[in-house]
């Protein structure tokens, strides 16, 4: 199978919680359940998440009377990416002209490798794309996502210092008159909790519309998998402030739990769901994948 699955695979069994791994040699039986939700709680997938996975499985086990560990293990595996399929959307491009997407998250959460990932992967589908450097503060992110830029031969939007939201209007306008596809407006990381923060990304949401009326047209959150169950609090947060479009969830190559989304999912039940428009696994500019449900479960119980 392609490699970016195997390192999925790879990312989400090296906790030592490889969920494929509790179904070799074992009888069906009330143990079997016990570790089944020991596991993926250590995997990081919240009570929630645990208790209607496995309820709906030992529904399932009992209607059809599995007696054979294998066969429960594919039930799960089934019944998890229904459970995930909620999230499965994909990004719709080339709705409007140009395509303004804001990004948000909180530091370290990936977002300006994602942006790299995205601008690149637009661009070989053939979409003109304009980065905005929102990160007015930090020069060291402002050069990161110049110096990428130049690289890659993407035009970056950027100001020493100054209003993120007037960066941000400057890109739209210059997105416009440059034809370009895409606007894709990076943001400064910022905790839900530090709300002048959260101000001042409603401000460059609003400042966005004021350069065209129907953006921005995406808003993503892009969420770290290794976060857990703090990711549905970030998920809120984000949403309530800027009203969210979609999520990215990066690092699931890695030491990433992966019950994250299961996490997300059952949060998602209860609130709305925010689509997970693609995943990351792993720091090259190949490694982001759309979030398919089905190969998500299946790298999960692999
Ligand atoms: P930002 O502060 O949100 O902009 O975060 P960065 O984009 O700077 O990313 C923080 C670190 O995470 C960097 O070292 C990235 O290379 C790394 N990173 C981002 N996405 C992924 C991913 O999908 N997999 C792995 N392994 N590392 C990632």
């Amino acid at each position: 199978k392609r490699s970016w699955f195997s390192r999925l695979r790879q990312g989400l069994s090296r906790t030592g919680q490889n969920l494929g791994g509790l179904f070799v040699g074992v009888k069906v039986d009330e143990s079997l359940f016990e570790e089944l939700e020991t596991a993926l709680i250590m995997a990081d997938a919240g009570m929630d998440a645990t208790t209607s996975l496995l309820t709906a499985l030992r529904a399932r086990v009992k209607k059809e009377r599995l007696t054979d560990a294998q066969a429960v293990k594919a039930a799960l595996q089934e019944i998890l990416a229904e459970h995930l399929r909620p999230l499965e959307k994909t990004f719709p491009v080339g709705r409007h002209k140009p395509l303004v997407m804001m990004i948000a998250g909180v530091n370290g959460a990936g977002k300006t490798t994602s942006i790299g990932k995205l601008a690149y992967n637009f661009q070989l589908q053939g979409h003109r794309v304009l980065l905005a450097a929102g990160d007015t503060f930090r020069a060291a992110a402002r050069e990161q996502l110049m110096a990428w830029g130049e690289r890659n031969n993407v035009t970056v939007i950027a100001q020493d210092g100054g209003d993120p939201a007037a960066v941000a209007f400057d890109a739209v306008n210059a997105g416009r008159a440059r034809d370009t596809d895409i606007v894709m407006v990076d943001t400064a990381g910022r905790l839900p909790t530090q709300l002048h923060l959260m101000e001042e990304l409603k401000k460059i949401k609003r400042v966005i519309g004021k350069a065209d009326a129907q953006a921005p047209h995406e808003v993503l959150l892009v969420v770290d998998g290794n976060t857990g169950q703090n990711a549905i609090a970030q998920i809120r947060a984000f949403d309530a402030a800027i009203g969210l479009t979609g999520l990215v969830v990066t690092k699931l190559d890695g030491t990433a739990k992966g019950g994250t989304l299961a996490a997300v999912a059952a949060g998602a039940q209860s609130v709305r769901p925010v689509p997970v428009y693609w995943i990351g696994v792993g720091e090259g500019l190949e490694d982001l994948q759309p979030f398919v449900a089905s190969e998500f479960a299946a790298a999960l119980l692999g």
